[in-house]
């Protein structure tokens, strides 16, 4: 069997509905498992909601609820079978109601709790597994929208769900597998639910890892990732507009990218995948013939560099000790705020009285440096970017740092990092000068490609 997922814009509209039950008609020989995300920009509108309930502004998350429901009744009833119409209509318009009366008891004014927030936010992928369970019927083949959250089990880490790996193959045993004999399965990406049934979710972008969850669970022989662009790319193709399209590359690879941003897959997404040694393809669904990126456990090492990632939004904390000086614990104590206050370091550097580190994570580094203002001097500089140079071949070749630095020459950089994988560089510039940047980067990596590994 294979996994198939579709993110938001292959599932926005009547006609992405359309196109992407061609794409699995075709492919029913193969034995598909369907992974889908919210419609379109639906998550966002969700969040857009929750923030609206916390400042006190019930007209605005009612106004986007409104505009969520036009959409979905818009786009997903052209799409269902004639006589499958009226019954999806009033399954739509049920949990819209249903979703009013929820938006009008939250106490406005006040933050939802991470359960609260992870419920709403559900709701976009179990309305768009129906969605496209029905549209593939009027395609002509049988299919089932499941909820996830009665397959996928996790902790209650709310908005960044720790996965139960036995509960939920026990789980996709008893309430998945059933239908697979008979009919395509539809799931919704993104979203669980802990072993007592409250619903979870993996954070944002989610679904892919969803995908790759149900893939090794299943023993599927390839996870694919349908999206908006031909596979995984030199640069992000909406910044770079030459960027290539990467024919093959590793797990590795793929990780480093997408922690370091390429939102074009999740982080987590290729954790499981790696463990059970399952490929993963990355696919355009508006162009299906078009082969995509194969991401497996080793790629080709002729070319030094993959792909370039970025991360905007980037604070640099500059934290200034004389204490430091000799003193061993002074970096536990300083680890131990950021811990305290759960936010996540992506990049350190020191010298001999000063240490800087980067966080993507804002929301309580006041309190952060409150507490470190008692053993040393600490500086916020926000607007910053991490850009990120990726390739296994990195490791082997002397001069890469070199090759970036004379691309950059007349550019301030602010940290460096070379991870201890040796698979990335990375480094730390004014988000103002980002585009530039990956621009520069782009022109001296990728002028020249192979075409074994770059289409
Ligand atoms: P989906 O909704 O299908 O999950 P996403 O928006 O999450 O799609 O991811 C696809 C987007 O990722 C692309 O439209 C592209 O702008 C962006 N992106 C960033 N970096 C890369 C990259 N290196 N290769 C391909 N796409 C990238
Ligand atoms: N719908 C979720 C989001 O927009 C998950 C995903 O699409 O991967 O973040
Ligand atoms: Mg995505």
């Amino acid at each position: 069997m294979i996994v198939m997922k579709f993110g938001g814009t292959s599932v926005e509209s009547a006609q992405a509905l359309e196109r992407i039950s061609g794409i699995v008609a075709g492919r029913l020989d193969r034995k598909p498992l369907v992974v889908v995300s919210a419609m379109g920009k639906t998550t966002d509108r969700l969040v857009a909601m929750a923030r609206a309930i916390e400042v006190g502004d019930l007209a605005a998350a009612l106004a986007e609820l409104n505009k969520m429901a036009d959409h979905h009744l818009r786009e997903a009833l052209p799409a269902a079978a004639d006589e499958r119409r009226a019954g999806l209509e009033t399954f739509l318009k049920g949990t819209f109601e249903h979703m009013d009366k929820m938006l009008r008891v939250y106490p406005l004014g006040q933050r939802l709790s991470a359960a609260e927030t992870d419920l709403l936010l559900s709701f976009g992928e179990r309305l768009s597994s129906t969605i496209v369970a029905e549209a593939f019927y009027r395609c002509g083949f049988h299919a089932v929208g499941l909820d996830s959250r009665t397959a996928i089990k996790t902790d209650a880490s709310h908005g960044a769900a720790q996965l139960l790996v036995d509960e939920t193959a026990a789980a996709l045993a008893e309430h998945v597998v059933p239908h697979m004999e008979h009919s395509v399965v539809v799931m919704g990406g993104f979203i669980a639910s802990t072993v007592d049934g409250v619903t979870t979710t993996f954070g944002r972008g989610g679904s892919d890892y969803s995908a790759a969850i149900v893939g090794a669970a299943l023993g599927a022989e390839e996870v694919q990732i349908w999206t908006d662009v031909d596979g995984v790319m030199t640069a992000d193709p909406s910044l770079v507009a030459d960027a290539h399209r990467l024919k093959i590359m590793s797990f590795g690879e793929a990780s480093e990218l997408a922690y370091f941003g390429a939102r074009v897959l999740h982080p987590a997404t290729m954790a499981p995948a790696l463990e059970k040694n399952i490929p993963i393809r990355v696919l355009n669904s508006r162009r299906p013939e078009n082969e995509g990126t194969l991401i497996v456990v080793e790629a080709p090492q002729n070319a030094l560099v993959k792909s370039i990632a970025y991360k905007e939004g980037i604070t640099i904390v500059d934290v200034r000790s004389t204490r430091m000086l000799m003193a061993h614990g002074y970096l536990a104590r300083l680890f131990a705020a950021f811990e305290r206050f759960k936010t996540s370091v992506d990049m350190v550097a020191t010298s001999e009285v000063s240490v800087s580190l980067t966080v993507d994570r804002t929301d309580r580094l006041d309190e952060i440096i409150a507490e470190l203002k008692g053993v040393a001097d600490v500086e916020r500089r926000d607007g910053n970017a991490i850009v990120c140079v990726v390739g296994d071949g990195i490791r082997y070749t002397p001069g890469v740092s070199a090759k970036i630095f004379s691309a950059l020459d007349g550019i301030l950089i602010e940290m460096v990092s070379v991870g201890a994988s040796r698979r990335n560089i990375s480094f730390v510039v004014d988000e103002n000068d980002l585009e530039e940047v990956v621009r520069r980067l782009h022109k001296a990596f990728f002028s020249d490609v192979d075409k074994e590994v770059f289409a």
